[in-house]
């Protein structure tokens, strides 16, 4: 399935989508030596506006740090060139990846004589979870992946490689029915989903595993713990939750980019709450939308628009 992209900017230049190729023996396609972003443009009602893209543009950088990686486009140049991939293709709302790989020069481990190389594509991206997610709530298991420790692989960046567990744990889950899969971290605590962070309401405070649990710091995440505590929630946003908990939770949902806000309707076919989108998520989630969608005044610092 070829998707909807006409335009993808290589280094500087924009390429045409059949000619933004890279040679096979490229270093990062090897070792998994990459890292990334997922970023959300929303069609708004001041028109196209990319969410939280500084934040995005700061865990690119940081991810890219201790990689080795030396990105020799900065920030103006990336906004610039993403900015110019939106209008170029006429896109209201997308996706925005960017990445950045160690191209080829030589195929040992060592990514020394490698070339970083920076590439940003946009795409139209539509709910991640299936159409009914953000209402009716998705089917998890608990997979029996369990996530990476962070002093294995650093957790709290983006790189390619890690995201083995994700498809992992994820394609677990679909094989077995579910839509997502719930990965426990090497403790056997609660980390997060394959590409989400996990939140739990109990008598109407809101859980969420903290950063030393090996999880990635969710720029949705942090959305989200802000716009709960202006709601006037307490947010205990270094939890440790047992998987236990899990099961007897008042609400769980997932945070993500792609997710966005999606409650959490099962959890290995044991029924959360009264097995629909409990008050407390139904809240967060249309807070959520009425700040990404611009039917509100404040947090206009989160948008750059197109
Ligand atoms: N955890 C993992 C493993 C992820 O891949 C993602 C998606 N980037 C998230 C959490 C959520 O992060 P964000 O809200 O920044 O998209």
């Amino acid at each position: 399935e070829e998707m909807d992209v006409d335009t993808i900017w290589m280094d500087g230049e924009f390429v045409p989508w059949e000619e933004a190729q890279t040679h096979v023996l490229t270093h990062s396609l090897h070792y998994g030596t990459a890292v990334f972003e997922g970023v959300r443009c929303y069609d708004t009602e001041q028109g196209p506006a990319i969410f939280r893209w500084e934040e995005h543009l700061d865990r690119l950088y940081q991810s890219a740090a201790p990689l080795g990686h030396d990105i020799s486009h900065d920030r103006e140049e990336l906004t610039e060139a993403t900015l110019e991939l939106i209008r170029r293709q006429d896109l209201e709302s997308c996706y925005i990846r960017p990445l950045v790989y160690y191209g080829y020069n030589s195929l040992g481990v060592s990514p020394r004589d490698c070339p970083t190389e920076t590439t940003i594509a946009c795409w139209p991206w539509g709910t991640y979870l299936g159409e009914d997610a953000l209402e009716q709530g998705v089917d998890v298991m608990v997979s029996s992946w369990r996530k990476h420790h962070s002093s294995q692989i650093p957790t709290n960046i983006k790189a390619t490689g890690p995201y083995i567990n994700s498809m992992l744990a994820g394609e677990e889950a679909r094989s077995n029915g579910y839509v997502e899969a719930i990965v426990l971290n090497k403790e056997g605590d609660v980390a997060e989903g394959p590409g989400e962070n996990i939140f739990m309401v109990n008598d109407g405070e809101i859980f969420t595993p903290g950063l030393s649990e090996s999880i990635l710091d969710g720029i949705t995440r942090q959305t989200v713990i802000e716009l709960a505590e202006e709601l006037g929630y307490t947010v205990h946003d270094e939890a440790s939750i047992s998987r236990g908990q899990l099961y007897t939770a008042d609400e769980l949902f997932f945070t993500g980019t792609a997710a966005e806000v999606t409650p959490i309707k099962t959890v290995d076919d044991t029924v959360i709450g009264d097995g629909s989108r409990g008050p407390v998520t139904e809240e967060l989630q249309s807070r959520f939308f009425e700040v990404i969608e611009r039917r509100t005044d404040d947090h206009d610092e989160w948008f750059t628009y197109v």
